[in-house]
């Protein structure tokens, strides 16, 4: 029978009925090892105790209020998020899109509030930040972007990397409001700004006046081996955007404000119907407390270090191996080639992973993957690569 659901995803033949920690079994009863928790959302893994509970005894007691009443669990979960990553106050949304749709309509109200009426962001090459109309037009795909146009305007993109590119962006407009990066580009292909230049963003953004809002959607919540990917070049930003991990695989977003973006938004600027609920909110709470009583951050920094040691021995200096990076538990092997290809292998071959950017396998494993699973991560993969890299 025709399938009913629109033709957006070119799907794997794979459907899983259950987990436990990081393994995924299917319909027929195969087993999985789960190299990329559902793309950097699964960090506690499947099934995890704590995480179960805390959404059990919420849906029990109430799910759904309102963001017209006080949402006690909301008001807690962004007191958690504002004390570990340094940010003032927090806006609870729906997915990774909307979080920096509300940071981009706040650097523009930022813009207005402060004299200036076309307000841009700088954004950068290969970013990747959603697929609504404004996010679309932050993304840095024309792959995703073609079609959808006319694009939003109000973005200005430079290359990643490149200091000198932001000082004469800002040099040639007078408009700019505020910098949009990742720290570490994740669906662009695994690539880490320099710590330098993460450093260079803020200075230039504090001589400017200038926001500077770092998208922590993929990288933020553990998966670095720290909260925040920012927190390893030792910055400290004006907004924040998260989701993914944040309530491991109940849908959430939020956009984290400091400093000057603090207070920025009052009542009627924004909003939204299901963001920052009563359910979301426990689960975000939940996933928090797991990932610091189970040292999990320590656990992502060690445990990345392991598969990429490993990845190396097997195959570096293999030919059409161009690279092998990432930090913590967000990892990239770069080929010469297209390969993807090796998702299918994989998959034959029990292993969850994924290829972005055409040519960047990518590893996303829950955080609570521990040595011998991380281990058979590099066990399984590499011989894939490698007669994959063989074939004629
Ligand atoms: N920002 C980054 C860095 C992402 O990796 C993604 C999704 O991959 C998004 C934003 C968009 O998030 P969502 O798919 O939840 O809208």
């Amino acid at each position: 029978m025709a399938s009913h659901l629109m033709n957006t995803y070119n799907r794997l033949p794979v459907s899983f009925t259950h987990g436990e920690g990081v393994w995924l079994w299917d319909e027929a009863g195969n087993k999985y090892l789960d190299a990329l928790a559902g793309i950097a959302v699964s960090g506690l893994g499947h099934n995890h105790a704590g995480l179960v509970r805390a959404i059990s005894e919420q849906a029990a007691r109430v799910i759904h209020t309102s963001n017209i009443y006080e949402v006690r669990l909301q008001s807690e979960l962004g007191d958690a998020l504002c004390a570990v990553s340094g940010m003032d106050e927090a806006f609870f949304c729906n997915s990774g899109a909307e979080a920096n749709e509300a940071a981009i309509k706040l650097a523009r109200l930022y813009g207005h509030r402060n004299g200036v009426d076309n307000a841009a962001v700088i954004v950068m090459e290969k970013a990747w930040h959603g697929r609504t109309l404004a996010t679309l037009s932050a993304t840095g795909s024309r792959k995703a972007q073609a079609g959808f146009e006319p694009l939003m305007s109000g973005f200005i993109r430079v290359p990643y990397n490149d200091a000198a590119a932001v000082r004469q962006a800002g040099d040639n407009n007078r408009s700019v409001v505020a910098v949009l990066m990742e720290v570490l580009q994740g669906e662009g292909g695994i690539h880490v700004a320099d710590a330098e230049y993460v450093r260079f963003l803020r200075q230039i953004c504090d001589e400017r006046g200038w926001l500077l809002m770092i998208d922590e959607v993929q990288s933020g919540i553990g998966r670095t081996g720290k909260w925040f990917g920012y927190q390893h070049a030792g910055v400290h930003p004006d907004v924040v955007t998260l989701a993914k991990g944040l309530a491991s695989g109940v849908p959430i977003g939020a956009c984290l404000a400091s400093g000057k973006a603090a207070g920025v938004f009052g009542p009627g600027n924004h909003g939204t119907t299901f963001g920052g609920g009563p359910l979301v909110c426990a689960a975000g709470l939940a996933t928090l407390k797991a990932i610091e009583d189970e040292r999990l951050m320590a656990n992502a920094a060690e445990m990345g270090n392991l598969i990429r040691g490993g990845l190396r021995d097997e195959l570096e200096g293999v030919k059409g191996v161009v690279d092998i990076r990432g930090m913590g538990l967000m990892i990239g092997v770069e080929l010469d080639r297209p390969c993807g290809d090796l998702v299918k292998r994989a998959l034959a071959a029990g292993l969850l992973i994924n290829v972005t950017s055409d040519k960047v396998v990518r590893l996303l494993p829950p955080l609570v993957i521990g040595a011998d699973e991380a281990r058979e991560v590099v066990r399984r993969l590499a011989p894939l690569v490698r007669a994959f890299l063989q074939q004629p």
